[in-house]
């Protein structure tokens, strides 16, 4: 007779933060401080071989090798746009692809990280929400998307030793319907002995998860982005369908109470500019009305197009008139630079490679073939 021998899954260290990583070496027998060189080997020099953390002893060397690895994604594909932003197509461990891009600006390094494969949201303009939804990532995949694009910046020449100085937690996925996990690799990316970023270098971007919201609030103290896209409940159930679960009275009540006890900070909030659709004069009106008494600022995100989208970008004109308006009002309103559109790495085209488990990609393609089909009658 055959006998099947289970052994227990490895713990990949590259996902345990500060407080996981000490509980785990007490789990061994070890002291607390094993988590700090373990932590700096792996985020600070980059270091996924057991081997090299030379001030470990071989005993506890050889077994980690038994009960633990550090394994990050696998880069599948990388390329860089004309501006500089670089793309990063990640291989899972089960197939599943997902996406990372790093833009460089003169002054900082930003990394947009993503947090599912795919995501349930299904926002009408992004095209990672058509994409379907597979899982979360874990806090491994997450914190692994920093490590790779860290080292391998790094190994790349042309960009000097630290090139990320911030993450945005803008990529693929809804980052708080993946809490814990998020948490985590959140905590590593601020941790002095990994990656030690400020809580203003380090933003995490939300549709808005109202409840999920007043615990992020209670743990962790990064910035934070509201995707509003829409001054009114109306729109906004169209656009971004979460809203019908949490609208805007609810949402705004969160925004205004969330860095009640920092007056210097405030919520980013994210307005894709549509052509028509929320770009009018009326529009910034009611979002003037909408942000009173609300620390805020805003980011008009010009659209970008992806090949099955009913949606266009607003003219300059008109993006121009919008943040015009509300400017004279008193809200501070930047237009934020579209980079990495030529290869498709820009905010709501990324797609990874996602086994979609919700069948919507099927659905979307159908609708979009159907709706060509009707306008050529
Ligand atoms: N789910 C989170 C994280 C994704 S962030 C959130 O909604 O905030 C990605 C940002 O890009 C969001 O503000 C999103 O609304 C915006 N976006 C999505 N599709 C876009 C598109 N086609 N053009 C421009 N911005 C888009």
């Amino acid at each position: 007779m055959e006998i099947l021998t289970q052994t227990a899954p490895k713990t990949n260290l590259l996902g345990l933060s500060r407080k996981a990583m000490e509980a785990f070496f007490v789990s061994l027998g070890e002291k607390p401080y094993r988590a700090q060189q373990v932590l700096k080997w792996i985020h600070f020099e980059g270091v996924h071989a057991i081997d090299a953390m030379t001030n470990l002893s071989k005993a506890l060397r050889a077994k980690l090798h038994e009960i633990a690895e550090i394994t990050p994604p696998e880069i599948a594909y990388e390329s860089t746009a004309q501006d500089g932003t670089h793309k990063f197509l990640l291989r899972l461990a089960d197939g599943n692809c997902i996406e990372t891009i790093f833009i460089p600006e003169t002054e900082r390094g930003t990394l947009c990280v993503s947090s599912q494969v795919g995501c349930t949201l299904n926002c009408d303009f992004c095209s990672t929400g058509k994409q379907g939804f597979n899982r979360n990532l874990s806090a491994a995949e997450i914190i692994g998307q920093v490590w790779t694009a860290a080292r391998s910046l790094s190994e790349n020449k042309t960009t000097h030793d630290r090139a990320v100085t911030n993450v945005v937690m803008m990529g693929m996925g809804e980052p708080l319907l993946n809490f814990d996990n998020v948490v985590s690799a959140m905590d590593i990316m601020l941790d002095d002995f990994a990656y030690g970023l400020s809580k203003r270098r380090v933003t995490l971007s939300t549709a808005g998860v109202v409840p999920a919201m007043l615990k992020l609030r209670e743990v962790s103290d990064v910035a934070l982005a509201v995707s509003l896209h829409a001054p009114n409940d109306e729109l906004r159930d169209v656009l971004v369908p979460l809203n019908k679960k949490y609208p805007l009275k609810e949402l705004m009540q969160v925004c205004k109470d969330y860095f009640k006890d920092d007056k210097r900070r405030y919520v980013t909030m994210e307005y894709v500019m549509l052509a028509g659709i929320n770009d009018t004069p009326t529009h910034a009106k009611q979002l003037i009305r909408l942000l009173e008494g609300i620390p805020s600022k805003v980011n008009l995100i010009p659209f970008n197009p992806f090949p099955t989208t009913i949606y266009k970008r607003s003219d300059r004109a008109t993006i121009d008139k919008f943040r015009e308006i509300l400017m004279a009002a008193g809200i501070n309103a930047i237009t934020r630079k579209t980079r990495g559109d030529d290869i498709d790495a820009a905010c709501g085209q990324l797609v990874g490679q996602v086994k979609d488990r919700t069948r919507r990609s099927e659905r979307h393609l159908k609708k979009f073939a159907d709706s060509q089909n009707a306008s050529n009658l």
